[in-house]
Parts: C-alpha cells; sequence; structure tokens
C-alpha cells in the first residue's frame, strides 16, 4: 500500500467539488467529508461538543474555526481514515488552516471555474431544505420536487446574482491566501471545472498522479 492520500477540494461554490468529491469516495475507497457534514453529525450524536454545536447553530451562528477543528480532528482519529480521506471544502482560509495543526493534506486540488460559469450553474440551483443535497434545475429538477431524502427541493432565497456574486468574492479572498501557501509547499494541482462530471473526474485522477 502507498501512502495514504489525504486531499483536499476546493473551488468555488457552483465547482462540482461536492459531486467529485463523492465520485472519488467510491473510487478510491476513502472517506469524504465536508465540515458543514462533520458539524451536522456531531450535532446528531448527542455528544457534550454536538450540544455546543447545536446551540451555536440554531442561534444562527456560525461556529468558530476552533471548534470545527476539534470536530475534524475527531474525525480523523476514526479508524476508515487510516487509507486516506478527501476534505470537500475545508480548511478553505488561512484561519482555518491554522487550527489545522493535526495532519496535513498530500494533495490539494483547486477545481477552478470561471465566474460568468459559476454565476450560471449558481443560478439554476434547487436545495434540499432537509438535507442540504443540491440539485440542477438543467438536470431536470424543479423547485418543489422530492429530494432522495424525501425532503423538498427549493431555491435558496440567497441564490440570487447579487448574493452569488458576493459569495464568489469572499472565496477569492479567504481561500487565495491559502492557496499560496499550499502551493509553496508544493500541494496545488490546479484542475480546469469546466466540462462533464466525467471530465473533470479524470482531470482529477490524473493530478493526484503527479
Ligand atoms: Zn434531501
Amino acid at each position: 500500500m502507498s501512502e495514504p492520500l489525504k486531499i483536499l477540494l476546493l473551488g468555488p461554490q457552483g465547482s462540482g467539488k461536492g459531486t467529485q468529491a463523492k465520485i472519488l469516495e467510491r473510487e478510491l475507497r476513502i472517506p469524504a467529508f465536508s465540515m458543514g457534514q462533520l458539524l451536522r453529525d456531531e450535532a446528531a450524536s448527542g455528544s457534550e461538543l454536538g450540544r455546543e454545536i447545536d446551540r451555536i447553530i440554531s442561534g444562527g451562528n456560525l461556529v468558530s474555526d476552533k471548534v470545527a477543528a476539534q470536530v475534524l480532528r475527531a474525525r480523523l482519529s476514526r479508524p476508515d481514515v487510516a487509507n486516506g480521506y478527501i476534505l470537500d471544502g475545508y480548511p478553505r482560509s488561512l484561519e482555518q488552516a491554522n487550527e489545522f495543526t493535526f495532519d496535513k493534506p498530500t494533495h490539494v486540488m483547486v477545481i477552478e471555474v470561471p465566474k460568468d460559469e459559476s454565476m450560471k450553474r449558481l443560478g439554476g440551483r434547487l436545495t434540499c431544505f432537509t438535507c442540504g443535497r443540491v440539485y440542477a434545475m438543467r438536470d431536470g429538477h424543479a423547485a418543489g420536487d422530492a429530494c432522495e431524502c424525501g425532503g423538498k427541493m427549493e431555491v435558496r432565497t440567497d441564490d440570487t446574482p447579487e448574493a452569488i456574486e458576493k459569495r464568489l468574492k469572499i472565496y477569492d479572498e479567504e481561500t487565495e491566501p491559502l492557496i499560496a501557501v499550499y502551493g509553496g509547499q508544493g500541494l496545488v494541482r490546479r484542475i480546469d471545472g469546466v466540462g462533464s462530471v466525467e471530465e473533470i473526474h479524470n482531470r482529477i485522477v490524473k493530478a493526484l498522479e503527479r
């Protein structure tokens, strides 16, 4: 067995990195997780930390980078990550990376999508309000359709062009300094994120071999 693959997947909203993380998880047989999912799982577990997270989130507040790192650390101590893991979109700022001191990615894959393309994709987006899964109208889904989980998919109220543009700008401002640091360590692979899901997947696999 070669060294464990510890893949950090970065990309703006609409880059399809969640989809790519799921495909890599199946193919490489290593678990993939996003911070949102880890926080929801921890909250649902009813642990002391989980109850604290639940209070923060239900109060409409953001979980601090310290607490997020604590949750990630607990997840990375579980045996199923022995052969590696895929971090979907975390850390995505220098502040978050500064708390992520207990492990280090072996590959930082940056899925790059031009702003116009991100805007177009996010404009046609439906989100399940129960599980958070995202669907695309261009795949034939419509508001009110049922999600796999039984929930209902709707357009998020913050998926307006102005709100999308603002989120993309924040991504650039927060993530580029982080990419620069990982780049200095030789970990960064930039992936062209325009194309089919399969094309992008193949680019990622190729870049993992480098
Ligand atoms: Zn759902």
